[in-house]
């Protein structure tokens, strides 16, 4: 062999080899966007203890049940970073991921859901408005759907591990342009309030959309942002961090039962005494299993929506379920 062909030899190998790296690295990128799944983003506000709660405020006790359901079920509550380090192939999702989030900075999020969440070992993530944050020594502020903590409060929550701590803006003002100034300075404030450090951003009331505020976002290095849409995240397929959508969880109080049901007619109604929510029903033969799944329409108050459901799975033996429109919380028959 020569010398010339030898360092040729040499050239092409390193090319080749090059040219390897790039396939592998191609096809890492590829089986991270060939898996695309939807992945529950639930929007909590306010958790506390009562009857007469509205729709941003669910119960205590309700929060404990659903918890127990998605453990049950075999969710693993990841943050936002963990989908932004997955979406860039620096780790992997579990199997069943789901993402709890709450909005505001309510202290009952620090009462009621924080023990809970720790119990199960699972972790989620709280959205402060920085500049509305109680001070030391001040009066408690409130918000919309109640008390809010105070800046000693998040540094010392955020300190215990199990709920992280996000900027939800500095006044939660309905203003696009002024919210894009802010989304500029919370960040910074909210460490300078309370030594916490975050990449997460949550937009009040949902507002985004306006390339400005993705600009804003990008400059202050948030990492992800979440909106409101009210359904699944599906992750591999919508790839804008930055308008991550929700589900919202409603609050109240339910008492999902079952109303008339005509197997001849092959109609069914299901009843709700508390505040509205949207359900979707499951109907269920016990002998052979067959299954029959409706739209999801709202129940409670003035909706009272009556199904048309096949009369050959509305005859006995059969059985009526009503879940949340996810999937993930059954509500009828409840289970204790
Ligand atoms: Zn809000």
């Amino acid at each position: 062999m020569t010398h010339r062909t030898s360092r040729r030899a040499a050239r092409l190998a390193a090319v080749l080899l090059l040219a390897a790296l790039l396939a592998g690295a191609r096809a890492v990128q590829r089986a991270h966007q060939l898996r695309p799944r939807e992945i529950p983003v639930l929007m909590y506000h306010n958790v506390l203890d009562g009857d007469d709660l509205t729709v941003w405020q669910v119960s205590a006790d309700e929060f404990a049940w659903q918890m127990d359901q998605l453990d049950e079920a075999g969710y693993t509550p990841i943050l936002p970073g963990d989908v932004e380090r997955a979406s860039r192939g620096w780790g992997w999702l579990p199997e069943k991921p789901v993402v709890i989030t709450f909005d505001d900075g309510y202290e009952g999020v620090k009462t009621f859901a924080e023990p809970v969440l720790a119990k199960h070992g699972f972790k989620a993530i709280c959205y402060a408005i920085v500049d509305r944050l109680g001070g030391e020594g001040e009066a408690r502020t409130s918000f919309d759907s109640g008390p809010l903590m105070s800046t000693n409060e998040v540094a010392a929550m955020a300190a215990r591990g199990t709920v992280a701590i996000g900027s939800h803006s500095l006044t939660h003002r309905a203003n696009p342009r002024l919210l894009a100034d802010e989304i500029r300075r919370s960040r910074y404030r909210l460490k300078e309030l309370t030594g916490v450090r975050t990449k997460d951003y949550c937009y009040p009331f949902g507002l985004h959309g306006y390339d400005y505020m993705y600009k804003a976002l990008r400059e202050s290095k948030f990492r992800t942002a979440l909106i409101c849409d009210d359904r699944m995240f599906r992750y591999g397929v919508e790839t804008n961090l930055l308008a991550i959508p929700r589900l919202s969880v409603y609050g109240g109080v339910h008492s999902v039962g079952l109303g008339a049901a005509d197997p001849v007619a092959g109609t069914l109604a299901i009843t709700n005494g508390g505040l509205p929510i949207p359900l979707k029903i499951v109907a269920r033969r016990e002998d052979d299993g067959r299954t029959w799944e409706s739209d999801v329409r709202w129940v409670g108050g003035r909706h009272e929506p009556v199904w048309e459901v096949p009369p050959e799975i509305l005859s006995p033996p059969w059985r009526i379920e009503a879940w949340d429109k996810a999937g993930l919380f059954r509500y009828f028959p409840r289970a204790e």
